[in-house]
């Protein structure tokens, strides 16, 4: 079986969980420190702060902010589902902007007719790592004296004409999930250069409990889905899920093994800044292993799959290979399952929030929900898995209706 993705783990990092336990609160507070600088720099702005998550930076984005009750905030039709309940916790009105198909991203035109007189922040993705048209969405935001944050989870790395996705916002966050670029195994990461936010935030993590333990629980555990993803008997228990088609528990299933450490009021533990500090160092090199392979997979695919138009805006960070499939995305996955090939599809890949929020005017969005085929693709994975992922979709997509 060759499965969806892969938990990035190295020896060193492994070694520093060995390490987690033994540090001194100040010598933690000073790694806390130097990974923050680290982002900051590699972001290009004045501040980095260090979270729980990534919806943890984005609400105290939003709160720093002084959004609220009755506030709107223009969100993009195709994203991350559970992004939807963390704003309207907060009363906050989520206002979906169509996305382009081809790019998965919202346009400034998509942004523009959804900007109404209680719209307060536009709330930008650079879905997939493609840079959306910030410039544009910015120059918007600034005519309407409305901030513009960007959500950057997959698009660390990514670049407008030389400049970094992240430091065109009032502020900006990531996410140090697994699956993500920087992993630390949990944790998230907010970026500005706004000082009043700065201090804002500052003084809501400052009761934070910082504990060591859970993020190196959370890294023992995904080794342990690593190795049952490499076991044989995954195969089985994927064919037996993947039963129902659009494989509802299979979803459940990949989002729970994707959920942080519980109690998300922690506060970053020096483990995670260690680990963080050492992915910063390898993503560059991570980065170029990853567009070699996705530039092998994009041209071995047959016309059927539409690949992902990534550099509409800039140089594009990479976060998943998507393409759409033009054709029965369920059929497409049971028929590759049965050759040992893992597909993701509907909610796996992202979630048309527009239907979520009762929209219905967002043809973009539900066409992209409709054709999104997520096709494995990480560091790490061979050369000859690659090649034999390429043959067969080339296959499926001649025998398929
Ligand atoms: C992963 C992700 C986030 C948030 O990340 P967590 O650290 O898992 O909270 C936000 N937005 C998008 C689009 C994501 O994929």
């Amino acid at each position: 079986m060759i499965p969806r993705r892969r938990i990035p783990l190295e020896w060193g990092d492994l070694a520093e969980a060995l390490r987690a336990p033994w540090g001194s609160a100040d010598a933690t507070a000073a790694q806390v420190a130097a990974f923050e600088r680290a982002f900051a720099d590699a972001v290009g702005v004045p501040h980095a702060i260090a979270t729980a998550s990534g919806r943890d930076a984005l609400g105290l984005i939003l709160d720093g902010l002084g959004l609220g009750a009755g506030d709107e905030l223009v969100i993009p039709a195709y994203t991350l589902g559970e992004l939807v309940p963390l704003i309207r916790a907060r009363g906050i009105v989520p206002v979906p902007a169509d996305v382009d198909p081809a790019s998965f991203n919202m346009t400034a035109d998509s942004v523009a007719v959804r900007i109404g007189p209680r719209t307060r922040a536009i709330f930008v993705v650079h879905l997939l790592g493609a840079p959306c048209d910030i410039r544009g969405i910015c120059a918007l935001a600034d005519a309407h004296g409305i901030a513009v944050v960007e959500d950057c989870a997959h698009a660390f790395g990514a670049s407008i004409d030389g400049r970094p996705a992240g430091s065109f916002g009032r502020a900006a966050l990531f996410s140090l999930e697994a699956t993500k670029a920087v992993a630390a195994f949990g944790g998230g990461v907010l970026t500005t250069a706004d000082e009043a936010l700065v201090a804002a935030t500052r003084a809501r993590l400052a009761g934070r409990a910082r504990r060591e333990w859970p993020p190196v629980r959370k890294m023992l555990l995904k080794c342990v889905e690593e190795l049952a993803v490499r076991s044989p008997a995954y195969a089985i228990a994927a064919r037996l899920m993947f039963s129902a088609r659009r494989g509802g528990g299979f979803d459940r299933l990949y989002r729970q093994a994707h959920d942080r450490v519980r109690g998300t009021a922690a506060a970053f533990s020096g483990f995670q800044a260690r680990l963080g500090l050492r992915k910063l160092q390898r993503a560059q090199a991570r980065q170029r292993r990853l567009d070699a392979q996705w530039e092998v997979l994009a041209r071995s695919l047959p016309p059927r799959f539409v690949t992902q138009r990534r550099d509409d805006f800039g140089r594009p960070a990479f976060y998943n290979f998507v393409a759409r499939f033009q054709g029965d995305i369920g059929a497409l996955r049971v028929a590759a399952q049965r050759h040992g090939l893992d597909l993701g599809i509907g909610g796996e890949v992202m979630d048309d929030t527009a239907a979520m929020l009762g929209y219905t005017d967002c043809p973009g969005a539900a066409t992209a929900a409709a054709q999104a085929v997520l096709i494995p693709l990480y560091d790490g994975l061979s050369e000859g898995r690659l090649r034999r992922t390429a043959a067969i979709l080339r296959r499926l997509a001649e025998e398929l209706p």
